[in-house]
C-alpha cells in the first residue's frame, strides 16, 4: 500500500521511474540522478568481479555534485544553447592506455595514447563519427569523435573499449567517454564540446 507511490528521489524529488539505485548508507536515488553522477564513478576490478564506486558516494555529496552540474549546465546553455544543437561539458580527461589493448585488435591498439574526455551531455546528443568543436579557455578547434562509449556502469572504460559492443551515442543528462582525434594537451577539464 503506497510503498512505491510515495517514494521520491532524495536528490531531484522526482517520483517517476524507479528509485532503486543505492548510494552509501543504503540511500536510494532515481535512475536519472544515477546517470548524471555515473561518469565520475567508474567500476573497479575486484578479483574476477567489478565493484561500483558510486555505491560508496554519500547522499549529501551526491546532492552537491548534481547541483553543481546543473548550475554549470544552466550557464553553458545560456552561453551556447542558442548557437549549438549539442553541448557537452568536460568533467575529466585522461589518455587511452598504451598497453593491454591487444584483445581489441589493431583498430583499438592504434587508439593508445589518444585523449579521452569524460563528458556530461548538457544538450542534444553526440555520436561516434560526429565532427565537433572544442571550446577551451582561449582556443577553439575542430575534431572528430573517434569513439564514443556511454558510461552505463556495466563495465569499466577499458573493458568497454576492448569488447566494442557498447552503444555509440549518448543523450542529454548522461555521461560518456569520447576518444578524440586530438593530442593529449588539446583538451582539458571544463572545456566544452559542441556540435551543430
Ligand atoms: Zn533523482
Amino acid at each position: 500500500m503506497g510503498l512505491f507511490s510515495k517514494k521520491s528521489c532524495p536528490i531531484c524529488g522526482g517520483k517517476t521511474g524507479f528509485i532503486t539505485y543505492r548510494l552509501a548508507g543504503n540511500e536510494k536515488i532515481c535512475q536519472s540522478c544515477e546517470k548524471m553522477l555515473r561518469g565520475r564513478f567508474n567500476l573497479v576490478r575486484q578479483g574476477a568481479a567489478f565493484r561500483d564506486t558510486l555505491n560508496d558516494l554519500d547522499l549529501c555529496r551526491a546532492k552537491q555534485m548534481t547541483e553543481e552540474m546543473k548550475a554549470v549546465q544552466r550557464e553553458d546553455l545560456a552561453r551556447f544553447g542558442n548557437t549549438y544543437t549539442g553541448v557537452m561539458s568536460v568533467l575529466e580527461t585522461f589518455s587511452v592506455p598504451t598497453v593491454g589493448l591487444d584483445e581489441g585488435g589493431p583498430e583499438i591498439t592504434a587508439l593508445g595514447g589518444r585523449p579521452v574526455a569524460l563528458g556530461f551531455c548538457e544538450k542534444g546528443s553526440f555520436k561516434q563519427g560526429d565532427f565537433v568543436r572544442i571550446i577551451g579557455k582561449d582556443c577553439k578547434k575542430e575534431t572528430v569523435i573517434l569513439k564514443l562509449i556511454p558510461c552505463t556502469g556495466a563495465y569499466p572504460f577499458e573493458e568497454e573499449l576492448i569488447a566494442g559492443v557498447h552503444k555509440t551515442e549518448c543523450t542529454e543528462n548522461t555521461n560518456a567517454w569520447l576518444i578524440l582525434d586530438l593530442e593529449k594537451d588539446e583538451i582539458d577539464k571544463q572545456d566544452k564540446i559542441v556540435i551543430g
